[in-house]
């Protein structure tokens, strides 16, 4: 049975044109072509930007097979290999020159007095005010208190979201094999007021965090899971721990973290 590669791809032209050359060539190399994860996919290709890599693991429900980012959009983090290195790609694919990254998302529970809403994400969970106005917050870690938190937000990200939002808020960069979890205060308030750590706190991915928001911010609460925001009623909990799915890279060999940070930031 001939190999399934999944395509997805944003429409943006470059994509669109990136994906026709693509399909012709996957094509003449034996593979077969769906936009749809089959029950035979061996490997899920994204063509776009970072923001697309992102669509395409919650479109197909962070599904464990490997995903490959062809870069046609902006930055391109996830990214391994740009329109132009799609023959190369295919050679080394074939002759299995690649290795596996693999990632742990994060999932939400958010509790309202009437439901439960359970979401995944790749890169962050973002919990701020809907408004442009301080947001104040109970922050407890398997049910210990750590904080009162006030200030514009908390982020939670994963060790390959690290280098998005979490570190433009000033949290670390991290090696994408480690397992943790990153807690990173947005614009924290620390005055004779009102008291928040002003760092991150990194913890073990074994840890189940729990924020609250004060009673009278319960309807002013916006939850952003990977840049995509949702606004929920009554919110009386939010908690966040490791998910058991995987997301999977493929890297090419030769893949090197360091290399990439530079290249793209500095
Ligand atoms: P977006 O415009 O799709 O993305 C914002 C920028 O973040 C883009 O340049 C994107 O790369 C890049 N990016 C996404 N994931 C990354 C990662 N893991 N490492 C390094 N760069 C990454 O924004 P959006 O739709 O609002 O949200 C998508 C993601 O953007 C979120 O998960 C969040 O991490 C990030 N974001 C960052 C900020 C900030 O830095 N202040 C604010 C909001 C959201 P491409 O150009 O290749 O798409």
């Amino acid at each position: 049975m001939k190999g399934v590669i999944t395509i997805a791809y944003n429409n943006l032209e470059k994509s669109i044109e990136t994906k026709n050359i693509l399909v012709e060539k996957l094509n003449k190399a034996g593979f077969e072509i769906s936009e749809n994860i089959e029950e035979n996919t061996e490997l899920i290709i994204s063509i776009g930007g970072d923001g697309s890599f992102l669509n395409t693991v919650h479109k197909f429900d962070f599904v464990s097979i490997p995903i490959v980012a062809i870069n046609t959009g902006h930055l391109g983090f996830f990214a391994e290999l740009s329109p132009e290195k799609i023959d190369e790609f295919i050679v080394s694919y074939k002759n299995k020159e690649y290795f596996i990254q693999e990632s742990e998302p994060l999932e939400v529970i958010i509790s309202t007095k009437n439901e439960s809403i359970k979401l995944k994400a790749v890169n962050e969970i973002v919990i701020k005010n809907i408004q442009s106005r301080t947001v104040h917050l109970d922050l407890q870690v398997d049910g210990i208190k750590i904080e009162h938190f006030s200030g514009d937000g908390m982020l939670i990200s994963t060790p390959i979201g690290s280098t998005a939002y979490n570190y433009s808020a000033g949290g670390s960069i991290v090696y994408p094999s480690l397992s943790l979890l990153q807690l990173t205060p947005i614009a924290p308030m620390n005055t004779n007021a009102y008291r928040s750590f002003t760092s991150s706190i990194i913890l073990p991915t074994t840890s189940v965090i729990s924020i609250s928001p004060e009673f009278e911010f319960e309807n002013s609460i916006l939850i952003v899971v990977d840049g995509i925001e949702y606004n929920f009623a009554q919110i009386e909990e939010v908690k966040i721990y490791k998910s058991d799915k995987n997301v999977k890279l493929l890297r090419l060999n030769g893949y090197e973290f360091w290399d990439r940070v530079s290249e793209k930031f500095l």
